[in-house]
């Protein structure tokens, strides 16, 4: 009887149990790895900045439309500093299609609206817009870096990077205290909190030797054109991120998770980063995208929507007389993008029997969606047990997973996109606890598995 039950049904077994010593030291130099990776990676911009610099340090080089791309040749595309497309050229001709995985490194936040500062009762804020879907209640009383651009008048593109040195100020939004906070304490989570309250304090102390009115936003702008040589008018043509300010860290006293801002999606991203920087020779083409702009829709020229990613393809094709369409035809993406983890403390949400479990491994999602699956790629069956073999042979631990139960909600990742290329795409990721919070929760286990799919489907010659 028990030699039919362990023929017939299938009972996934926890990943801790299932790894190998030498896996086990694999994954906590990957996610020590990771953990640096994060610490760096704040931003969008800051993500592909740190690509850059551990892509060239493996031998990529940028691409030139028409230069020589033989088997094995490294290259990479930077997407006007917002995203990044690394390609290592494989064996077989692009005719025989690429191995490609995109995920997101633009991360909800707080930007800071295009005329930000100004003063009230002797304080001064910054005007926040968020970039996201944001629980906004959880982005007030944490400290908060500041990372980003401005473009000056005589066209110059200043960096700003402040909060993240240990020597540096941080900043805050505050909230009402408990003693005063009696109505707001009867409002629902998402209205307790408007849009129009997420105001950062930036300062207080005013400017000396002034009788203006607006002292404070006076001494601010004066601090901010000593550091950077700014004026308020730059603020226009700025892209200044507010986001939390804590590195990563190791939770539990087992140290089986990793807490940090921005798990999704820099935690598949760098999953695929990793996999890529370690190719030597592929058989087909592989290639990893880190796209911008997924979390308001993949819109914009950084999104996926983009023909950047087009662009790069064709172009590369092109070298190898190839016609992009017959190479997008016969391609495989994995859309890598994290998944909703079953989380006890709010088990309404989830349908237990169809839910990602955090140190379980990498979800698959045969679709996303909300409401029907509206909006979701929905993966063939065929797709689908491509990769569930491919990551079996591979000793790759995987679980099946749909975000939530089917009335709860739902989202979506840029697999649409890929798919609508005419590339045969499946969503896979990372289960996360408390997704989309200024500080998220993953398993050192589900992010090595992510990589190690990703590494398989690299190197697979499907
Ligand atoms: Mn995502
Ligand atoms: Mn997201």
């Amino acid at each position: 009887m028990s030699e039919l039950r362990e023929k017939l049904l299938y009972k996934p077994k926890h990943g801790l149990d299932r790894l190998s010593e030498t896996e086990r030291q694999e994954m906590e130099a990957y996610s020590r790895a990771y953990m640096s990776f994060l610490d760096h990676g704040k931003t969008e911009r800051d993500c592909v900045d740190t690509a850059i610099e551990l892509a060239e340090a493996r031998g990529f080089v940028p691409y030139a439309p028409g230069m020589e791309l033989e088997p094995g040749k490294k290259v990479y595309v930077n997407n006007r500093g917002k995203g990044i497309m690394l390609a290592v050229i494989g064996k077989q001709s692009l005719a025989e299609g690429a191995h490609i995985g995109a995920a997101h490194t633009d991360a909800p936040r707080l930007d800071l609206k295009p005329n930000p500062l100004y003063e009230d009762t002797e304080l001064a804020y910054f005007k926040t817009h968020h970039y996201g879907g944001i629980r906004k209640y959880q982005w007030v009383t944490v400290p908060l870096e500041l990372h980003g651009v401005v473009v000056k008048a005589d066209g110059e593109t200043v960096r700003v990077t402040i909060g993240d040195k240990p020597t540096d100020p941080q900043f805050v939004i505050n909230d009402l205290l408990p003693h005063l906070g009696r109505e707001q304490g009867k409002k629902p989570l998402n209205e307790a909190i408007p849009s129009e309250s997420l105001n950062i304090l930036v300062g207080t102390q005013p400017l000396r030797d002034d009788d203006g009115s607006d002292r404070v936003k006076l001494a601010v702008l004066a601090y901010l054109h000593n550091a950077y040589g700014i004026t308020e008018e730059d603020f226009i043509s700025a892209e200044l991120e507010a986001v939390p300010a804590a590195n990563a860290r190791e939770l539990g006293f087992d140290r089986s998770l990793i807490g940090a801002y921005g798990h999704d999606d820099r935690v598949c991203a760098y999953a695929e980063l990793h996999a890529i920087l370690e190719l030597d020779v592929p058989e087909k083409t592989a290639v990893c995208i880190f796209a911008d702009k997924e979390e308001i829709g993949s819109e914009g020229v950084s999104g996926m929507m983009s023909e950047a990613f087009d662009y790069f393809m064709e172009s590369m094709c092109k070298q190898q007389g190839v016609d992009l369409r017959t190479c997008y035809s016969k391609s495989f993406c994995l859309s890598a993008d994290v998944t909703a983890a079953y989380d006890p403390n709010f088990a309404e949400v989830y349908e237990k029997r169809n839910s990602a479990f955090v140190n379980y491994g990498v979800g698959l999602c045969k679709y996303t969606g909300a409401g029907g699956k509206s909006g979701a790629s929905d993966a063939s069956a065929e797709v689908v047990g491509y990769v569930r073999n491919l990551f079996n042979q591979n000793g790759v631990i995987w679980q099946m997973a749909e975000m939530g139960k089917t009335d709860a909600g739902g989202g979506g990742t840029v697999a649409k996109f890929m798919a609508q290329r005419n590339i045969d795409t499946l969503d896979a990721g990372v289960p996360v606890l408390s997704m989309h919070a200024p500080y998220e929760t993953v398993a050192k286990l589900d992010c090595y598995m992510t990589y190690r799919g990703m590494k398989a489907i690299f190197e697979d010659a499907r």
